[in-house]
């Protein structure tokens, strides 16, 4: 009897699998067919200077529609991407994008501003990587010190040499480094010290937990004071009311993201936010059209 029920499941659990499988292999076609159609686009979310609420630049976030108009969320297909390898061409895509966006708000006047692209560890890994970014910045003509690299932290963990010798060649060029949700990872200190980044990006979590608790505002004051010792800026992510942004603000972090400066907007009304910016937030939290 036992052995019955042991098969039976088995069985159900190779089959749950099974679908599974199927699914994301689904998934895998409907994101390659996506981006040879043209139906991914990237989205800005503005990153403002804490004390005088300006704009300073906007992060890069890859937005996938599909036909019946819903969205899929890049937590679920970036992951397909990589497991698939798409993540190579469309890094890429991503990379060129953005920096032609750079170029066309440069043409339009703002020259201070700062794009950042997030990059995955299987691009990050890619023997051609480094070549792909020379490529990309010849081809867009686009100004590599406006440019910053987001990598995560648990990234950061593995491969310590290479990722060292990797972010090297890519300060070399030019371009920044941010490390993404930092606190969520476990880099050591001494390990941080040694790599060339610039900013560290305060994870969301932390910054939601600071208006409710001691606890997570001693998380989020922590990483503001490892950024002042190893002398790196620090941008909170995912500020979504008025105290969090007041906390950040004293606590001396220098600058910050969210739905209560702006969402995420496609190109074409990012130069129209940037217009208007520096007006006041409040003007700014509409939902964000494109996505919700
Ligand atoms: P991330 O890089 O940490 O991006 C920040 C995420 O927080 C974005 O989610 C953004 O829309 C969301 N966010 C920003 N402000 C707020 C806020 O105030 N409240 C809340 N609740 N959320 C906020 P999104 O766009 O869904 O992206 C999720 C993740 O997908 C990104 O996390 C990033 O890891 C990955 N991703 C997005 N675009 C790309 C890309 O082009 N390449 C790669 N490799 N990864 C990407
Ligand atoms: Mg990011
Ligand atoms: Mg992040
Ligand atoms: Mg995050």
């Amino acid at each position: 009897r036992a052995k019955v029920q042991q098969r039976a499941g088995h069985f159900y659990f190779s089959h749950s699998m099974g679908i599974e499988i199927r699914e994301r292999v689904k998934m895998m076609h409907a994101l390659r067919r996506a981006f040879d159609e043209g139906q991914l686009f990237l989205a800005y979310q503005p990153q403002i200077d804490l004390a005088t609420r300006r704009p300073m630049g906007a992060e890069a976030l890859l937005r996938w529609q599909t036909e019946d108009g819903n969205f899929v969320a890049p937590d679920r297909f970036i992951s397909i991407a990589e497991y698939s390898g798409l993540i190579i061409e469309l890094g890429e895509w991503v990379l060129r994008t953005a920096c032609l966006e750079l170029v066309r708000l440069r043409t339009l006047g703002y020259l201070d501003f700062m794009i950042s692209v997030n990059v995955s560890q299987a691009q990050f890994r890619h023997p051609r990587f480094l070549d792909i970014l020379r490529q990309v910045l010849t081809d867009t003509q686009a100004p590599a010190e406006f440019i910053e690299l987001e990598i995560t932290e648990s990234m950061a963990m593995e491969e310590p040499a290479f990722l060292s010798e990797t972010l090297h060649q890519v300060k070399q060029l030019g371009l920044s480094i941010a490390i993404d949700d930092f606190g969520t990872g476990f880099s050591s200190l001494n390990y941080l010290q040694q790599l060339h980044v610039d900013r560290l990006k305060i994870d969301r979590a932390f910054v939601n937990e600071i208006t409710d608790s001691s606890r997570g505002s001693s998380i989020a004051e922590m990483v503001i004071q490892l950024g002042r010792k190893l002398d790196l800026s620090v941008v909170a992510e995912g500020v979504e009311d008025e105290r969090q942004a007041a906390i950040l603000a004293n606590l001396g972090c220098a600058s910050a993201q969210g739905f209560l400066f702006a969402r995420p907007m496609a190109a074409a009304q990012l130069a129209d936010w940037l217009k208007h910016a520096g007006l006041g937030a409040a003007l700014h939290t509409q939902s964000e059209s494109i996505s919700e």
